[in-house]
């Protein structure tokens, strides 16, 4: 959250410095439980926590072991670390078994996603009340842990907080028209401006960020017959908040007005040959926004048109 505000302060002088006039606007989220993992040479890794399992500044700090096979034999005064079983039901019933078996700790990871994208962190969903902490986190997370484990023994020191009454923010620039007639069509360029819990962002997405302030800086020195908005939405990986509030706050007259919406999100991959573009679209059809991306694309000889 503190990254987020930084975030959003980042963007919106980069968008004052270029001229735009900037307006913030904030919107209310859900409260937030986040576990920190701190290392032996002070080195601190944010995950989730889950609100059902101990919330405290007082750290808990016990050496760390890795559970195969859901055997929790050796666990106790331990933090664990356990790949999450497939379901809820599975992964409350590994902690249950952990704590059941003496656990000081428990470290649940991501598993690798349905296609292929790294798991990330989560609050684990837990219904039943427990004395110790129980973190989600990421795929890389354990993996990191894990070569760690395999070279020394690893001490690590949790605590968990609890994060309410938290506000969230859009950064908006304006371009208007050349000409402002009334049914002047306006042209979005958004991008999400936070990460999630226990990942710095790069990709997803101060990449985005970063095309949409570079366009912002091409496009101040043009007259466009279209508005042009230059928005970075906060707390896109809780749900798209700030895009539903954004759309919320509108009335159906500026809603007519919008002509395309582009939101690049992981635009800087580092997958080798990154030939590909993809465009999603709300209801999987080709639309303005794919059909003049295929075209840009096009007159730049980079890119094939896209097929559908
Ligand atoms: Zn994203």
């Amino acid at each position: 959250m503190e990254n987020e505000k930084k975030s959003a302060e980042y963007i919106a002088n980069t968008l004052k410095s270029l001229g735009y006039d900037v307006q913030y606007q904030y919107f209310p989220v859900a409260d937030q439980y986040i576990g920190s993992v701190v290392f032996g040479d002070g080195t601190k890794w944010e995950m989730g926590a889950s609100p059902a399992g101990k919330i405290s500044d007082a750290p808990v700090k016990a050496e760390v072991i890795y559970v195969e096979n859901n055997d929790f034999a050796n666990v106790e005064g331990k933090i664990v670390l356990v790949a999450r079983g497939g379901t809820v039901a599975d992964y409350r019933n590994q902690v249950a078994q952990a704590i059941e078996a003496g656990a000081a700790g428990v470290i649940l990871q991501s598993v690798v996603g349905s296609r292929g994208n790294y798991g990330q962190t989560f609050n684990p969903s837990l219904t039943e009340h427990y004395d110790i902490p129980v973190f989600g986190a990421s795929y890389i997370h354990g993996e990191w842990l894990k070569e760690q484990m395999e070279q020394e023994r690893v001490e690590l020191s949790l605590t968990a907080k609890h994060y309410s009454d938290l506000k969230s923010v859009n950064v908006i620039a304006t371009k208007e028209a050349k000409t402002k007639t009334k049914d002047a069509k306006e042209v979005i360029l958004g991008a999400h401006h936070d990460s999630v819990v226990g990942a710095p962002g790069a990709n997803d997405n101060a990449s985005g960020v970063g095309l949409m302030l570079e366009l912002a800086r091409v496009y101040k020195g043009y007259n466009t017959d279209k508005t042009l908005k230059f928005i970075a939405f906060g707390s896109e990986e809780r749900g798209l908040l700030g895009a539903r509030y954004y759309v919320d706050q509108l009335t159906q007259e500026q809603k007519d007005q919008i002509e395309a919406v582009f939101v690049p999100d992981m635009v800087a991959t580092n997958y080798d040959k990154a030939t590909n573009l993809y465009a999603l679209t709300p209801d999987g059809r080709q639309n303005i926004v794919t059909d003049s991306t295929g075209d840009a694309g096009a007159r730049l000889g980079q890119f094939g048109y896209p097929s559908w």
